[in-house]
């Protein structure tokens, strides 16, 4: 990797679902129409606007989009009903909770009771658990999408030194564990961690997974090295200051149009691989 890459979401995003748009059709033709449920609680615009963004990347590409929407005031109890509908679900091949959910309700409790064949989100402790030995279920999106880019780009992950600053379930924790299955040396960061500069500054790997805007600042990045930012903060800001980064990186994602085409474009791919299991195992 001798040049900078701007490593190009949409287009990684582009070239998945096109290879998608083949299987849905076959399953189609074979009479099983994908089909993603999302489940939304309230009326949080982010999350809406999240969930209708992948209900109409569904839609676009022949998969069922089938799209709950409940109010704010429903109790743990009425979301597990829901989820456990779902899992009943013959026509679904994959459940989606909207995260987070309104703080009164218990989300870990609502994650755990999706089914693991439909945990196309990669969001139940099963799932996580399997992930983190290196087979069976779908990770989430997310770091299955850090994971897809590296590799389409042919970016070299055995034995490199991985910094992954956040350590959320459904991000910096399961990204940490596929980097390590890849055999990189894997550091993963969080708010106690101290000098954390002085610690990404020895990344040849760097996936900024923090949530605060711009915070990973330029002079941490190693000549050369690879800057992976899931960040998305307000007014399409990610979690590295880009600008910054970009004149040390070897290699960088833009946000807009880094990991996030490519999360969507894995929760499309991971729903067309659940249809797929379900009709081999008829
Ligand atoms: P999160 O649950 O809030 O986790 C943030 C992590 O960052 C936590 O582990 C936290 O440490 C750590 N952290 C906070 N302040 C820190 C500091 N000063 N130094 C070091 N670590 C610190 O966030 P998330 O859900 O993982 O999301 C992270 C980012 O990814 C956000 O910008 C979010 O918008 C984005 N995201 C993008 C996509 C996508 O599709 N592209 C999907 C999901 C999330 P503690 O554990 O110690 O609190």
């Amino acid at each position: 990797m001798e040049n900078k890459l701007i490593l190009d979401g949409t287009r990684v995003a582009a070239e998945i679902k096109e290879q998608l748009k083949e299987r849905v059709s076959s399953l189609t033709t074979q009479g099983t129409i994908p089909c993603l449920a999302t489940v939304l609680v309230g009326e949080d615009p982010s999350s809406a606007t999240y969930v209708k963004m992948k209900g109409n990347a569904c839609e676009k590409l022949g998969i069922l989009s089938k799209r709950i929407h409940l109010s704010a005031e429903i109790t743990t109890e009425d979301l597990l009903n829901t989820i456990h509908e779902l899992n009943q679900d013959e026509n679904v091949h994959g459940i989606l909770l909207q995260h987070p959910v309104p703080s009164h309700i218990d989300e870990r409790a609502a994650f755990e009771a999706i089914d693991i064949e439909k945990d196309v989100d990669g969001v139940t402790s099963w799932g996580f658990g399997q992930t983190s030995f290196g087979f069976g279920s779908y990770p989430s999106c997310t770091p299955a999408a850090i994971m897809a880019i590296m590799d389409f780009y042919d970016i070299s992950i055995e034995g490199k030194h991985a910094v992954v600053v956040g350590r959320s379930p459904i991000l910096g924790k399961p990204v940490s564990m596929l980097l390590l299955n890849r055999n990189a040396t894997v550091t993963t960061c969080h708010s106690y961690t101290q000098n954390l500069n002085e610690i990404v500054k020895q990344a040849d790997i760097v996936v900024a997974a923090v949530g605060k805007p711009k915070f990973i600042q330029g002079d941490w990045i190693k000549q050369g090295a690879v800057v992976m930012d899931a960040g998305y903060n307000p007014g399409n800001i990610g979690d590295a200051d880009y600008e910054e980064c970009e004149k040390n990186a070897g290699a960088i994602t833009p946000v807009p149009g880094g990991v996030g085409p490519v999360t969507i474009a894995m929760l499309l791919k991971h729903t067309v691989d659940a249809a797929e299991k379900k009709l081999e195992n008829k």
